[in-house]
């Protein structure tokens, strides 16, 4: 099953949509404005986001391109127009792929398993990772800063590979906890808390003075190359 966010403006669209990937085992949540997507989009963290590109309040390319600024989420987009030219255009946007209206629950559930599957192999575990100087391979398990290795425990490795398989992407507590800790409910905040801070002294930075380990307060933290 995958968490799907559909924006769309239309009503009698989004029912229907919704109704249909929700028979063919999706989760599915939906805004009809582009704002209250893009929320949801950072909120809710979709596997994927269907995004109309006849929204009221922004245009759908703008969307997506903020979209992406803070997201590497897969976009489907339904868009009236068809023809290579606006499939170039879609694609350079960062679409991952788009759909002709109109078009059917079956057609999009198919597009949207084909997308997942495309990501899930190009997120393949075993590709390593660089950020800055940091570099990650889980192959070996092996982390080096500047060429130096870092000398982590198991859990330490699995969260800075985590973290920075997804750089510049606010990663929640929560989240860390399923996919890290593999703790799907419940589990504490404070035992992320405990290892971020190990892991940041062992990358020789400090809470005061963050350099790869940014923590956004009340929402979780982020890995990012230091400016
Ligand atoms: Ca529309």
């Amino acid at each position: 099953m995958s968490n799907v966010l559909l924006i769309e403006d239309d009503a009698a669209i989004r029912t229907s949509l919704t109704r249909g990937l929700r028979d063919r085992g999706h989760a599915v949540s939906s805004a009809p404005t582009a704002l209250d997507g893009l929320r949801l989009a950072v909120e809710e963290r979709p596997d994927l986001v269907v995004l109309d590109l006849g929204l009221p309040d922004m245009d759908g390319l703008d969307l997506l391109r903020m979209l992406r600024a803070v997201s590497r989420v897969p976009v489907i987009v339904a868009t009236a127009r068809d023809g290579d030219a606006e499939m170039v255009r879609l694609l350079d946007a960062g679409a991952d792929d788009y759909v002709v209206k109109p078009f059917s629950a079956t057609q999009l559930d198919a597009r949207i398993r084909a997308v997942l599957r495309r990501v899930a192999g190009e997120n393949r575990a075993d590709s390593s990772v660089t950020v800055g100087g940091l570099r990650i391979d889980p192959r070996t398990r092996e982390a080096t800063l500047d060429g130096t290795p870092l000398d982590l425990s198991p859990r330490e490795f699995d969260l800075l590979h985590y973290l920075a398989a997804r750089p510049g992407e606010v990663v929640t507590k929560r989240e860390l906890l399923t996919h890290v800790w593999q703790i799907p409910y419940g589990g504490a905040d404070k035992t992320v808390d405990v290892h971020l801070s190990w892991l940041r002294r062992k990358l020789g930075e400090t809470s005061q003075e963050p350099r790869y380990l940014q923590t956004v307060r009340g929402v979780g933290v982020r890995l990012a190359a230091p400016a």
